[in-house]
């Protein structure tokens, strides 16, 4: 049954394949990694067993097994193009794939056990391959990509595509040609080879995805409150650096400080202070414009950071949540929890200036609080 010339080498391929496909699947059954690591992981020890079985086994097994083989072979480009899909957020269709898997499975079947025609056989593995990775064609090329390593995953999809189709084609020419056929199964060995690398490829820019969504995780882990979801101060920073320099334009900031909250916390509890926080996140967030960004930068200090505004119209936001806090009081366990909040404006044109103008900010959050508290009220250091 074993080819008897069988050597380390041929076995290699297909043993490193199967074995990074379960290191995988290993290391996302205990750190759980992304789902489309987890599919092509299943895809990489398909392939390793189909190109296993494939060496392993003498050419009249094959025959007799040759429709087994192909379904095993197009369920590893299954679970490759799912994880694909799964990548790129577009959703795959079970029914479409099984229907492939069959038609293509029973294809084989036919051009092996019925009428051994070698020329269809490779045009059904090209096609149907195609097709798996392309089942559903036009979600597949209108879905935007949000990151380049995406865009890259996607163009390599249709590299890979294009290679499969084109060897397909190319071979089933070439098969006319009697000439040809004595190097046929070195040529073919030369592009399984081809498409190991491109394996490879795939298995490094999933990683690369997995790498890079974690390391943007923890960006914004690192860059956000986890209480009320705003940016922290340190967040706040990184977010300065990107405001525009244009020295035109006119921006606010406002510092805002709850009323009384310690008494809050001494009344009904820690736990309950926290809801308070996130109530208040709640109604900074209804009520500034998209461009404007809010930050939790202490205990029950917030820092708002109007973009391009008047005056006017910064003090009307500012009366906005003032207000709008005061009348909306917390409901907890059948209870009402009345609160308030003393805000301090001032201006600033270029984000060097930030600094200065927060401190401004938090000088006339001073004053409101002296002023009795529930108020707005401007600084009055004008920033130079
Ligand atoms: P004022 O009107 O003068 O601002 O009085 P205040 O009581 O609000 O001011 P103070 O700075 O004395 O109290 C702030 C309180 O905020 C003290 C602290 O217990 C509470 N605090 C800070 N961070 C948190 C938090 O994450 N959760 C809760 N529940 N309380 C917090
Ligand atoms: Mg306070
Ligand atoms: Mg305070």
């Amino acid at each position: 049954m074993l080819i008897p010339d069988l050597n380390f080498y041929s076995l290699l391929v297909p043993s490193i394949m199967s074995s990074l496909g379960i290191i995988t699947l290993s290391i996302s059954y205990y750190k759980g990694l992304p789902n489309y690591l987890r599919s092509y992981a299943y895809a990489l020890i398909l392939i390793g067993m189909t190109i296993l079985l494939n060496t392993v086994l003498s050419a009249s097994v094959l025959v007799e097994i040759s429709s087994l083989i192909a379904a095993l072979y197009f369920l590893s480009c299954t679970f490759h193009s799912k994880a694909i899909y799964e990548r790129l957020k577009i959703d795959y269709a079970w029914p479409n794939y099984i229907y492939l898997i069959a038609l293509g499975a029973f294809g084989i079947y036919y051009f092996t056990q019925v009428t051994a025609d070698q020329t269809a056989r490779l045009l059904i593995i090209g096609i149907i391959t195609a097709a798996i990775y392309l089942h559903r064609p036009i979600a597949f090329i209108r879905t935007s990509t949000r990151l380049r390593i995406d865009s890259y995953l996607k163009i390599f999809t249709f590299a890979t595509v294009f290679i499969i189709m084109g060897r397909a084609l190319l071979f089933s020419v070439l098969l006319e040609d009697q000439g040809f056929v004595a190097h046929y199964e070195s040529a073919w060995a030369f592009t399984q080879l081809l498409l190991l690398l491109i394996d490879l490829i795939f298995l490094g820019l999933f990683i690369g995805c997995a790498i890079l969504d974690l390391v943007r995780k923890l960006q914004r882990e690192r860059h956000h409150d986890p209480l009320t979801g705003l940016l922290n101060r340190r967040g706040f920073e990184a977010y300065i650096q990107k405001i525009d320099p244009n020295p035109a334009l006119q921006h606010a900031v406002l510092m805002a400080d709850l009323d009384h909250f310690k008494a809050v916390n001494d009344r009904y509890g820690h736990q309950v202070g926290d809801l308070v926080l996130q109530h208040i996140s709640q109604i900074f967030k209804a009520n500034i414009r998209s461009k404007d960004q809010v930050s939790r930068i202490g205990g029950e200090e917030f820092l708002l950071v109007l973009h391009d505004i008047q005056k006017d119209a910064a003090f009307k936001i500012a009366e906005r949540i003032r207000l709008q806090l005061e009348e909306t009081p917390l409901h907890h366990e059948q209870q009402l929890i009345y609160l308030t909040i003393s805000i301090g404006v001032s201006f600033f044109n270029h984000p060097n200036q930030i600094k200065e103008a927060t401190l401004a900010a938090d000088h006339a959050m001073y004053q409101a609080k002296q002023m009795g508290r529930n108020q707005v009220q401007f600084a009055q250091e004008k920033i130079a």
